[in-house]
């Protein structure tokens, strides 16, 4: 099959589908890769690393298009992109069509098969697809609530790990899935004193299971996160209840009675955030200030880190690169019930319930 890695166009997007090394194990299986020129450039990887590792360098988006028989990319295809799919390629990237009906009616007009990052499952019911990006984003977010910490940044001037004679700082996780406890690993890691909050018992003994005695468990009650919350240097907004909005622990009469300079780092913001007062940034301005609490609510962390990022999107999206290079879209579709949950749009159709009931259109 002829795949083809498309450059990123949407703003402030580094990440690229394909590493070389990616490239290189499909090149190996006798498949044809064809990379935009400059895709790479964001995780460091330049023109002749992608020739070098098998592929051929296309100069345009255009070319690349109409050549390919599958387009591997990271962000959902914009306007201009999906104007240049055809009937019968396939798409494989992240789609998050949900909220987007545009997107959606130019996918279905496209006529192409789109299987969505988002949507393919694994035997236990976890998205696998999903997963690498909340991992970053919860081993980022200690990082990112540390720096806020400092004074300069408008935080209470705590040093997470603490020194000898002075106690480490309070860092308070609310929930303890994928995002939570990669925060954990992290800020139990710099000895930081770590609470995971959860409303699920079974996480709570994942967690206790996974970090011992390093990392304490709270079952979320009202009581029980008002008073975490209200002693914390750190809080991690790490909760999702799927398909809904986050649920809102922290009000803004809770803010009030936090410490003046804690910091809250919203990870939840892309489900429209754990706080009250909580809004979407961006990394050019990442933080803002309500009543003395020092936000972070950046909706897409892990771009900040394209590098690493990409290098753990590939782990995850690679064998199903493979399956629909090596099979085509049908029989890879037929063979894995889990890749087959992965498929939004298949030749005019919306094939995924989810996405066709939230955009009240046929499935
Ligand atoms: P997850 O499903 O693995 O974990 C969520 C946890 O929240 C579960 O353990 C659940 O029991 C818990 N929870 C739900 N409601 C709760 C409540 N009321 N009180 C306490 N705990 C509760 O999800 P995840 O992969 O860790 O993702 C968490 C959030 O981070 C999601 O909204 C996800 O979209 C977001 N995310 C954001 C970014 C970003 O760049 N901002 C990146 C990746 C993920």
């Amino acid at each position: 099959m002829r795949v083809g890695v498309a450059r990123e166009i949407k703003n402030h997007e580094y990440r690229v589908g394909l590493t070389p090394a990616s490239v290189r194990e499909l090149v190996a299986q006798g498949h044809e890769l064809l990379v935009e020129q400059s895709a790479g450039l964001g995780i460091g990887a330049a023109d002749a690393d992608y020739q070098a590792a098998g592929a051929r360098i296309v100069s345009t988006a255009a070319e690349l298009f109409a050549t390919a028989d599958m387009i591997v990319k990271v962000k959902e295809p914009q306007p201009a992109e999906c104007a240049m799919l055809r009937p019968g390629q396939i798409l494989f990237t992240y789609l998050h069509l949900a909220p987007d009906p545009e997107q959606a009616k130019a996918l279905l007009a496209s006529g192409a098969i789109c299987v969505a990052y988002e949507t393919v499952t694994a035997a236990d019911g976890s998205l696998p697809l999903l997963a690498p990006m909340s991992e970053v984003a919860g081993r980022m977010s200690v990082q990112a609530g540390a720096h806020c910490l400092e004074k300069a940044q408008g935080g209470r001037g705590v040093l997470l790990p603490g020194v000898p004679g002075v106690l480490p700082g309070k860092v308070v996780i609310l929930g303890g899935g994928v995002v939570g406890s990669n925060a954990a690993l992290v800020a139990a890691g710099m000895g930081a004193d770590v609470t995971v909050v959860d409303r699920s018992p079974a996480v709570l003994k994942r967690v206790a299971a996974q970090f011992g005695t390093a990392v304490k468990t709270l079952h979320s009650t009202r009581e029980a996160l008002e008073a975490a919350v209200c002693a914390a240097d750190l809080v991690i907004g790490a909760v999702l209840v799927p398909g809904a909005a986050a649920p809102r622990l922290i009000s803004r009469e809770l803010l009030s009675r936090m410490q003046p300079g804690s910091v809250i780092v919203d990870v939840a913001i892309d489900q429209g955030g754990c706080c009250e007062t909580s809004h979407a940034t961006t990394h050019a301005e990442p933080t803002y200030v309500v009543n003395d609490v020092v936000h972070y609510c950046v909706a897409n962390m892990p771009g900040a880190v394209a590098r690493t990022s990409t290098y753990a999107l590939n782990a995850a999206t690679l064998p199903f690169a493979i399956a629909l290079a090596g099979k085509g879209w049908k029989q890879a579709l037929k063979d894995d019930i889990h890749l087959r949950h992965g498929l939004n749009v298949c030749e005019g159709k919306l094939t995924c319930k989810e996405v066709a009931d939230a955009l009240v259109l046929p499935y």
